[in-house]
C-alpha cells in the first residue's frame, strides 16, 4: 500500500492519455443553457446504455429520437467532448497547469520504477492505493453512486506477460463457475455461469480469469453478496476505457439503483501507461527479467469504496415493522459485539464490565446498560452489530452468558471464558452460529 500525490502535472496526464481521452459528451440547451451528458439524454429515452457513442452519433440520435431539453423543452445544441478532470493552476499566478487526479492508478505508474528497486526487483509486483479521485461529473446523481469526489481502492499488478500465467496457481480455480454477462448479454439483467476454463478457451487470458475468480470469491465469501446478485459484465471495444484491452465491470444488483450497477472493475491495461510515461519523460521504464528487458504489463483491480458501501447497505438493510436490522458481514461491522447486564443491579453491571474489559483488546465492543434488554438488542441490530453477550443471574452461579445472533435473533448459552474464541470463529466465518452451544429461550 502506497500513498501518492493527488495533484498531477498536465504533462503526466497528457502521457497517460487522460488530457485527450478522459471525456464525456456534453450537450447544451440553446435556450436555457443547461448542460447534459449526451449518453444520459439518450438512455433516458431508450433505457439502454449509450456510453461510447461519438459526438456525431449522439447528434444523430438526438435528431432521430427528437430529444429536447429535459428542463425547458428547448432545442439542444451540437454535442462536444468535455474533459472530466478538474484543472488546477499551480504557482502564485497559476501558470503551470495541473489536474486533481482522475484515478489513483497514475500514482502507482509514476512511482513504479522506484518501488521496483525498493521491493527487490521482482515481478509480479503489486502496488495498492486507497485514496480520493476527482471527476468533474456533468450531472452527479443517485446519491453516492456518481460523485465528483470519490474514494477508490485499487491494486495495480505489474507483470511480465511472457511468464505471468505460469507464475499463478491457475489450477486452484479450474472449473470454478463465474457469473458472467458478455458484452452482447449485459443489457439484460442476467448472468450465465461460465467456468474459468470456458472463459480461457473463449480467449480471455488465464491470468485475467484467475483474478476474476478471486474477486468473485471476495464478493461472495467475504462481502456475502448473494450469488444471484453478483456478476461480471464485459465491455466491448467501444465501451471500455481507452487504456484497457480486456475490461469487465464488477456489478451488484441493487434494488435502490434499479438493477445491476458497477461497483468495480478488472482492467487489463497492458503496457499502455508505462510506455506512455516512458515516451513522454524520456526515461526507460523497462526492467530486467532474467536476461531480457521488459516493460511490465498491468492488471488493475479497481473498486469504488463509496459504491461498495452503498451496495452493502442496499443488500443488508432490512425494515420489518418497527425492527430495523443491518445485515453487514460480521467481519465488516463497525461494532463486533454488544455487552449487556440483563438488569442494572445485583452485581450484574460489574460482571458485564469485567467481560467488556476482557473483550476490548480483541474486539470493537460496546457496553450498554440503559433501557430494556430488548431496546439494547434493537439498537445493536440497527447499526449492524452481529453479536451480543448478556450477563444474567445464572452467570453469577455458573459463569455462563447468553450469546445472541443478529441475523436470526437466536440465543445460546456459552461459558463466559469461551466468548472471545467463539466470537473470533464467528467473525472469521470459521463456524456457524447454529453449531454453537445449546439454544435458550428468549428472555
Ligand atoms: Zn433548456
Amino acid at each position: 500500500l502506497i500513498d501518492t500525490t493527488t495533484i498531477l502535472p498536465e504533462v503526466s496526464l497528457k502521457a497517460s492519455g487522460h488530457v485527450d481521452h478522459f471525456t464525456d459528451i456534453l450537450v447544451t440547451c440553446t435556450k436555457c443553457k443547461e448542460s447534459f451528458r449526451g449518453d444520459h439524454l439518450i438512455e433516458a429515452v431508450t433505457h439502454e446504455e449509450a456510453e461510447g457513442l461519438t459526438t456525431a452519433e449522439v447528434d444523430a440520435k438526438i435528431v432521430e429520437l427528437k430529444i429536447r431539453c429535459p428542463k425547458c423543452k428547448g432545442e439542444l445544441g451540437p454535442s462536444r467532448p468535455f474533459n472530466m478532470m478538474f484543472p488546477v493552476g499551480v504557482g502564485p499566478l497559476g501558470k503551470d497547469r495541473a489536474y486533481l487526479r482522475p484515478e489513483t492508478a497514475q500514482g502507482a505508474f509514476l512511482n513504479f520504477k522506484r518501488e521496483f528497486e525498493a521491493l527487490r526487483r521482482r515481478l509480479p509486483l503489486g502496488l495498492a492505493i486507497v485514496g480520493r479521485a476527482y471527476r468533474n461529473e456533468i450531472s452527479p446523481r443517485q446519491g453516492v453512486y456518481r460523485m465528483r469526489e470519490l474514494l477508490q481502492a485499487a491494486l495495480q499488478i505489474f507483470f511480465d506477460p511472457a511468464t505471468f500465467g505460469a507464475q499463478l496457481p491457475i489450477d486452484s480455480v479450474r472449473d470454478e463457475r463465474l457469473r458472467v454477462a458478455m458484452a452482447g448479454e449485459k443489457h439484460e439483467p442476467i448472468a450465465t455461469d461460465r467456468t474459468t476454463s470456458d472463459l480461457i478457451r473463449g480467449g480471455i487470458p488465464g491470468f485475467y480469469v484467475y483474478h476474476m475468480a478471486l474477486v468473485q470469491r471476495f464478493y461472495l465469501d467475504r462481502l456475502r453478496v448473494p450469488r444471484e446478485r453478483f456478476r461480471f459484465a464485459e465491455l466491448d471495444e467501444r465501451e471500455r476505457a481507452f487504456y484497457n484491452k480486456v475490461h469487465f465491470d464488477i456489478q451488484v444488483r441493487q434494488d435502490s439503483l434499479g438493477g445491476f450497477r458497477e461497483v468495480g472493475g478488472v482492467h487489463y491495461r497492458t503496457d499502455h501507461d508505462l510506455s506512455g510515461h516512458a515516451k513522454a519523460s524520456g526515461k526507460d521504464l523497462s526492467v530486467p527479467v532474467a536476461d531480457r528487458k521488459v516493460v511490465p504489463h498491468v492488471l488493475e483491480l479497481s473498486f469504488g469504496v463509496d459504491r461498495n458501501v452503498w451496495a452493502l447497505l442496499d443488500l443488508g438493510y432490512e425494515l420489518a415493522g418497527e425492527r430495523a436490522v443491518l445485515h453487514l458481514p460480521p467481519a465488516l461491522a463497525p461494532v463486533d459485539v454488544g455487552v449487556f447486564p440483563l438488569l442494572s443491579k445485583a452485581g450484574l453491571p460489574e460482571r458485564s464490565e469485567a467481560l467488556y474489559r476482557d473483550l476490548r483488546p480483541g474486539f470493537d465492543a460496546f457496553y450498554d446498560e440503559t433501557g430494556s434488554i430488548g431496546k439494547r438488542y434493537a439498537r445493536m441490530d440497527e447499526i449492524g452489530t452481529p453479536f451480543c453477550v448478556t450477563v444474567d443471574h445464572t452467570t453469577l452461579e455458573d459463569g455462563t452468558v447468553t450469546l445472541r445472533d443478529r441475523d436470526t435473533s437466536g440465543q445460546v448459552r456459552v461459558p463466559g471464558t469461551s466468548v472471545a474464541a467463539i466470537l473470533h470463529d464467528l467473525i472469521d466465518a470459521r463456524r456457524d452460529f447454529r453449531s454453537i452451544g445449546s439454544a435458550v429461550a428468549r428472555p
